[in-house]
């Protein structure tokens, strides 16, 4: 059975981190929304010039282009055995949209994080991520102790969207278009909502535990 999984949560909940980790111990890819978008970005694509704006006010990229990428991935041969989505869907439209891209595939399990917007701000606040390798430093309060990542020697810089006034923004953009999805996926039986705001290695035992649990459901 493949393992096809959506991580969502606020800003700064920790879906990184987490899919991330998923990613290798299950041997599938994490398709992260928001490093495709950085990367179109960076790389100067008419996608990334198209999308700089949008990232730098915290507002969202449209459901038409965000689900064009997001099918054009799944059908990638690497997608085939599993994935996990970190990042999308963020709204009820791209959620209906991965749900036809999904007919006849394993079902998803649904793994949502949550914690208090004012963790969330300190959390940003205090993020770094590597010029370089894109590598995510921080969060906890002693996590930047340098100004180079510890994966390449690149140096960290904070991101233009986790300054205060646009992590708010993203937060209420949050609240607004992405926190309905509860609701969407709350009567399946593989969805499982966490309480992110605990240590990063309680928030680990957890997702895996929900992972486990979700996929016997589903198996
Ligand atoms: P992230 O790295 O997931 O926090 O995403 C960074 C930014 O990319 C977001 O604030 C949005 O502007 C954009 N983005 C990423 N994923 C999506 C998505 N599924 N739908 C719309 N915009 C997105």
């Amino acid at each position: 059975m493949a393992l096809n999984i959506v991580m969502f949560g606020p800003p700064g909940a920790g879906k990184g981190t987490q899919a991330s980790r998923l990613a290798t111990e299950w041997g599938i890819p994490q398709i992260s929304t928001g490093d495709i978008l950085r990367g179109a970005v960076q790389a100067g694509t008419e996608l990334g010039q198209r999308a700089k704006a949008i990232l730098d006010a915290g507002e969202l990229v449209s459901d038409e282009i965000m689900v064009g990428i997001v099918r054009q991935r799944l059908a990638e041969d690497d997608a085939k055995d599993g994935f996990i989505l970190d990042g999308f869907p963020r709204t009820v439209a791209q959620a209906s949209a991965l749900d036809t891209i999904l007919q006849g595939r394993d079902s998803l399990v649904v793994v949502e994080l949550s914690v208090p917007d004012e963790e969330l701000v300190s959390r940003l606040s205090r993020r770094r991520m590597c010029s370089s390798c894109g590598a995510i430093v921080g969060g906890q309060p002693t996590a930047v102790a340098s100004s180079r990542c510890a994966a390449c020697g690149g140096e960290l810089v904070q991101r233009s969207d986790d300054q205060e006034n646009v992590v708010r923004e993203r937060l209420s953009v949050y609240h607004e278009r992405t926190a309905p999805l509860v609701d969407f996926y709350s009567g399946r039986v593989s969805f499982r909502s966490l309480d992110g705001s605990q240590t990063p290695e309680l928030v680990e035992s957890a997702v895996s535990e929900a992972v486990d649990s979700a996929v016997r459901t589903t198996g």
